[in-house]
């Protein structure tokens, strides 16, 4: 069984991308041949600053390993050393729809933001996604809820693939958690928390001080009521009981029923402590880890070879299969 996933290497990544994502990629090392990349070609679809985008890719391989993931059980990679996505991205644009990539709701929400240039990168991001994936022929796609679509749009796109020219693509399956799956902004909770799109105050970092986290839980948007309970118009408590509910490792009814009648006072500060409590080892990591960059450089660069053996089995077959380039067998 074979598990890609993706993260972008931009800003400060969250308890959402941690929680909603990075905690199934951990467990995915032992559950089948795992590849985890950076996917910085996704952030150039915004605007973003060079040096800084190198720097992020550390930041966010840092992350990643001080979260757990293993260089000798999983492949680690950055998307840009492995030619074979963007190649792939083109002759799959050959089998998707115009009018599918105009449906994604991450486009609309995040064209409405963007200032004055919408990239066109950013309409096509969802077709390097599919890439990424079918490239290494996944079975599985460790995401959050927001990217529902995408792995959607991927599997039409692999099935489409299949029946215009011949079985050659995995099409895969997504995999979702139970809980978690959509952790909102903390100032802002009808809104999910986000690297580019979210408040800085309502956004809480894998790598921040536990003194900011805690006045992060503190100040957060709830309402005017005194039950710990979920409900549609109490979507900031809700909010709150998820985290504490995927940070325990229980389900929301017991995070309920635990703080039964104890005000969200209280309620609060227990989901701030055990926020700190859950990301302090990480953060102590990350310290270590992010200072040594050749270091960082060789694993990722290591990462890329293993990928690229795989990416380009599939590309020959892609090729041979619509009909593109010479008549070649697999190296
Ligand atoms: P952006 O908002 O700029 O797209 P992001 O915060 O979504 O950034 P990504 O790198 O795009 O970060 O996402 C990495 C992974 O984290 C994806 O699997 C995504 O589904 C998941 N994820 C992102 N935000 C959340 C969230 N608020 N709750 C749970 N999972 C999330
Ligand atoms: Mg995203």
């Amino acid at each position: 069984m074979r598990i890609f996933s993706g993260i972008q290497p931009t800003g400060r990544k969250h308890l959402g991308n941690y929680i909603g994502a990075l905690v199934q990629w951990v467990a995915g090392q032992d559950r089948g041949d795992a590849l985890y990349c950076l996917v910085d070609l996704h952030a150039l679809t915004v605007p973003y600053e060079p040096d800084a985008l190198r720097d992020a890719v550390y930041d966010t391989a840092a992350t990643l390993l001080a979260a757990g993931l293993d260089p000798d059980r999983c492949i680690l990679f950055r998307q840009s050393d492995v030619h074979e996505h963007t190649e792939l991205t083109w002759l799959l644009s050959s089998v998707t729809a115009y009018g599918e990539l105009t449906r994604m709701t991450q486009f609309k929400d995040k064209s409405g933001s963007q200032g004055e240039l919408v990239s066109a990168g950013l309409f096509f991001y969802p077709e390097l996604m599919a890439a990424d994936v079918l490239v290494y022929r996944a079975h599985e796609v460790p995401v959050g809820e927001d990217q529902r679509q995408h792995i959607e749009l991927m599997r039409n796109v692999a099935q489409r693939f299949n029946t215009r020219f011949g079985e050659t693509l995995v099409v895969p399956e997504g995999r979702i958690p139970e809980v978690g799956a959509r952790i909102m902004d903390l100032q802002f909770p009808e809104r999910k928390m986000s690297t580019t799109g979210g408040s800085p105050q309502g956004t809480v970092y894998v790598t921040e001080e536990p003194d900011a986290i805690v006045k992060k839980f503190r100040s957060a948007v709830t309402d005017s009521g005194r039950e710990v309970v979920r409900a549609p118009d109490k979507p900031g408590i809700s909010n709150l009981i998820d985290i504490l509910a995927a940070v325990r490792g229980s389900s929301p009814e017991e995070v309920e029923a635990s703080f039964n009648g104890s005000g969200y006072g209280a309620f609060k500060q227990a989901v701030a402590d055990a926020v700190v409590d859950y990301l302090r080892p990480v953060r102590e990591r990350y310290q270590e880890l992010r200072a040594d960059e050749a270091e960082l450089e060789r694993i990722l660069a290591a990462g890329a070879d293993k990928a690229r053996a795989i990416a380009s089995e599939t590309i020959v077959d892609v090729r041979q299969a619509m009909g593109v380039g010479p008549v070649r067998a697999r190296q």
